[in-house]
């Protein structure tokens, strides 16, 4: 059984004092132990990526856009390989750990327009003599916390954009599947960035909380769960640091009544179950319109017998296990909780039987789901689909406005005037019009609304180099000093 060790200053260091177990979801077994980052572990990386940054935010944009190049080269080659880790240790399927390698190159190939978007501003003789222009500089050093459920897209929306702009990174990945941030900060130091500028440390609570202590950390970037997130947002924005801190979802799919039921029923079928419903922008509730529950319900039922549920590796495979025993447990909890809740469990993914010892479940399906249900109200994470019955457009758009999460929201219809009003009323993050999951694409940048990010600032793309760095505003002259005298009152312009 390997251990898995903190990558600080380029080397690989940490005694397993307290480790954690890794596991193989899809067969059970105990592949390996990560080290648990102790608050000394934590202090080394944090002082590495300290001492790091007069060199890097030195660097030449030029040297740093070449990285970023090379980076996304090698990425590209080694897709494979870095699939393997992350169905290895999470047990998504390889096509689905590929899309996520794909997605999160998007970030790596937005940082390589560093160039472009550190450009500053300049105004020229704005008062006799003088000009002012602005530049954009790095915040520092950037915690980047992330969660299990995406090991190589997650920290690439941070730390792709977070290195771009010249500060220097201590990542904390998720400890249920930390490998794949070893082996991206490894292909780092391979595109030529220097040792220091990302450091990964592995650990719980202990370090992340030493994390959001220390003074020398300028910035926290977090995703994870909504209770975490908040902690989080609160903890480090009282030590003074510019927080982001994105959490939990609870993503509705809403179907009119002149939607394409098989077109529809496609669609929420591969958001809701790939992945195992372990993504943030998965749909958990379908919010079905007027008759649209009579007909979708069946479509979609008609489609989950056939999905191959089976070990991430095996290429017939089209969904995985869950992450642990414990969270496919708890899944199951609420699909028996909503059949004693009221509800109708159409299909019980529950019942069905694995000849495995990984942490499988199959897919459910549930209808005649209301808002005070725990089936409803609480984020699962997992292959369940609630179906809730409503009678109008505006019930259902009152319906996802009231929910407490606002991450992604999609409607399926071919009313172009419904899907404008949509647009212009729901009070979520990210629409999807006729697409089930919208993640917007490396250029724009990715934030739910409400409890589902806390903070200002949005992850990736523009919005990244915003967080990322601190604007300073120069404000000079070159006056000839045969005209210098003493002026004590306020200068006006002239
Ligand atoms: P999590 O909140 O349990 O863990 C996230 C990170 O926080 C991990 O690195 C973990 O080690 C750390 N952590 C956990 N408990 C902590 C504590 N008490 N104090 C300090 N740090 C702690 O989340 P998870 O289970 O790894 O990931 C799934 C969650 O992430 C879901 O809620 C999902 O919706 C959310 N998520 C959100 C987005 C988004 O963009 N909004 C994207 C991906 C995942």
């Amino acid at each position: 059984m390997a251990l898995i060790r903190h990558y600080i200053d380029g080397q690989a260091t940490g005694d397993p004092v307290r480790t954690g177990p890794v596991f193989n979801p899809a067969t059970g077994e105990r592949r390996h132990d990560v080290v648990l980052g102790s608050a000394a572990d934590v202090e080394q990386a944090i002082a590495a990526a300290r001492a790091a940054l007069p060199g890097w935010r030195a660097t030449s944009l030029t040297k740093r856009a070449d990285v970023m190049f090379r980076l996304r080269h090698l990425l590209a080659e080694r897709s494979g390989e870095l699939a393997a880790i992350v169905t290895g240790e999470h047990g998504k399927v390889l096509s689905d750990a590929a899309g996520e390698i794909g997605r999160g190159l998007e970030n790596v190939e937005f940082a390589s327009g560093l160039i472009n978007q550190l450009k500053g501003e300049y105004s020229q003789q704005v008062s006799s003599g003088v000009d002012v222009h602005s530049v954009k500089q790095p915040v520092g050093v950037v915690a980047c916390i992330t969660p299990f459920n995406f090991p190589v897209m997650v920290p690439l929306w941070m730390v792709a954009s977070a290195i771009a702009c010249g500060n220097t990174v201590v990542l904390k990945p998720s400890e249920k599947d930390p490998s794949a941030s070893v082996y991206l900060a490894e292909l780092f130091r391979e595109a030529g960035l220097p040792a220091g500028v990302l450091n990964v440390v592995h650990g719980d609570k202990v370090a992340v909380d030493t994390l959001l202590d220390s003074p020398d950390v300028d910035a926290v970037s977090f995703v994870g769960s909504t209770p975490i997130a908040r902690a989080i947002y609160q903890r480090a924005s009282a030590n003074g640091k510019r927080v982001q801190a994105l959490g939990g979802a609870k993503n509705h799919m809403v179907v009119l009544e002149d939607a394409d039921i098989e077109a529809a029923a496609d669609a929420a079928v591969s958001a809701a179950y790939g992945s195992a419903g372990e993504r943030c922008m998965a749909v958990s509730v379908l919010v079905a319109v007027g008759d649209v529950g009579d007909r979708l319900v069946p479509a979609i039922e008609r489609r989950l017998d056939s999905l191959v549920i089976g070990d991430g590796t095996d290429a017939a495979s089209e969904m995985g296990p869950l992450i642990t025993r414990e969270h496919r447990d708890k899944v199951a909890s609420y699909v028996t909780g909503a059949g004693a809740e009221g509800a109708t469990v159409v299909v019980d993914g529950t019942a069905k039987q694995f000849d495995s010892d990984g942490f499988f479940v199959g897919v459910s399906l549930i209808d005649d789901v209301t808002t005070g249900m725990k089936v409803y109200t609480d984020e699962i994470f997992g292959p369940v689909l609630s179906v809730v019955r409503v009678d109008t457009f505006e019930e259902a758009v009152a319906l996802v406005n009231a929910n407490q999460y606002g991450n992604g929201v999609a409607l399926f219809t071919r009313d172009g005037g419904a899907a404008r009003q949509f647009e212009f009323d729901i009070e979520v993050g990210m629409v999807g019009i006729n697409v089930p999951i919208p993640v917007p694409i490396g250029a724009f940048s990715f934030g739910g609304w409400k409890n589902s990010l806390f903070g200002d600032a949005h992850i990736y793309g523009p919005e990244s180099f915003h967080f990322y760095t601190r604007s300073k505003v120069v404000t000079s002259r070159w006056p000839d000093p045969l005209h210098s005298k003493i002026e004590l009152a306020f200068p006006g312009n002239s």
